[in-house]
């Protein structure tokens, strides 16, 4: 029998023999989820003697990982915007970078308002849309995505977040056949240009949905596609927020303002790149005769 201290050793080796830089917090991750123990419990009883059904379960998460599948795919649930999120093959693992529109949501909504309606398109998850809900209690939500698997995982994720009874989860095509108009509108599209399928790394590339990563040549389809939709079903005085990729922001503003819309300001990640959009409807210039 092994102890936790021994496993996690030789575990971080292998993990950084192959190239794995996370080696350190991977290995005790790994190790939570094989005792069914906190990282608290773990770090306080290194010479704890593991199971044999224990240690067997460790190595066949430490072989997964040696073939790069992501810690979070293994435990099946991100942290993101500190709460848990169930994560399942057809869903995006929720990033970091994420937070940046969450942040850029809560500083420009009015918080003093008796209702706020957000409409979260592609939702995946559901972490942007429950992250915010979580924020906002008189916000009422609604995630749209075209994968039924994803919406049963958010469904999940908004019931064990005790939000069921604010959010709803539709399948769509983006904002196709919606009827009503929202307060905020959050997207996070893909919007890698399909060529760099063979550079990315294969922790993403193997594991994400290339659903939620991909979109044409030059990355920019999926907000082709999804800023008219915006453009029909965003409130007169509503906010919206996109996540962007490394260097996109000219770009997606441009397609902004083709379809009739105004960029209001860019928000950038903790690594200091622009990732996320902010619009709104163009303010039109009413007239005295018009505005008698
Ligand atoms: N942020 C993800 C990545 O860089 C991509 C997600 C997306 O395309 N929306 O891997």
């Amino acid at each position: 029998m092994k102890s936790i201290n021994q496993l996690l050793l030789e575990s971080r080796t292998r993990f950084k023999e192959a190239g794995i830089s996370s080696y350190q917090e991977d290995a005790r991750l790994l190790i939570c989820h094989a005792l069914a123990w906190t990282k608290e419990k773990v770090f306080a009883y290194p010479s704890h003697l593991v199971t044999e059904a224990e240690q067997e379960a460790f190595e066949s998460y430490v072989m997964r990982r040696l073939a790069r599948e992501p810690v979070s795919r293994i435990m099946g649930v991100r942290e993101f915007w500190s709460l848990p999120f169930k994560i399942s093959p057809h869903t995006l693992d929720p990033r970091p970078d994420s937070e940046t529109l969450i942040d850029a949501v809560l500083s420009s909504v009015d918080k003093s308002a008796k209702s706020l309606s957000v409409l979260d398109l592609g939702t995946g998850s559901g972490c942007l849309l429950l992250a915010l809900l979580s924020e906002l209690p008189q916000a009422f939500g609604w995630g749209i995505d075209q994968s039924k698997e994803a919406l049963t995982v958010a469904q999940e994720n908004a019931t064990a977040l005790s939000l069921e009874s604010r959010s709803t989860f539709l399948m769509g095509n983006w904002g196709a056949g919606l009827a009503r108009t929202f307060d905020v509108i959050i997207s996070n599209p893909p919007y890698i240009p399909q060529a760099d399928e063979s550079v990315l790394e294969r922790d993403v590339v193997d594991y994400d949905p290339s659903s939620a990563l991909f979109a044409g040549e030059d990355g920019l389809d999926a907000y082709r596609v999804l800023m008219p939709d915006v453009k029909n079903l965003l409130a007169p005085k509503g906010k919206f927020f996109l996540e962007i990729g490394e260097g996109q922001e000219d770009a997606v503003s441009e397609i902004i303002t083709q379809c009739d819309l105004e960029f209001v300001s860019q928000k950038r990640d903790i690594q200091k790149t622009v990732r996320c959009i902010i619009g709104q409807h163009k303010k039109r210039l009413i007239s005295t005769r018009d505005s008698g």
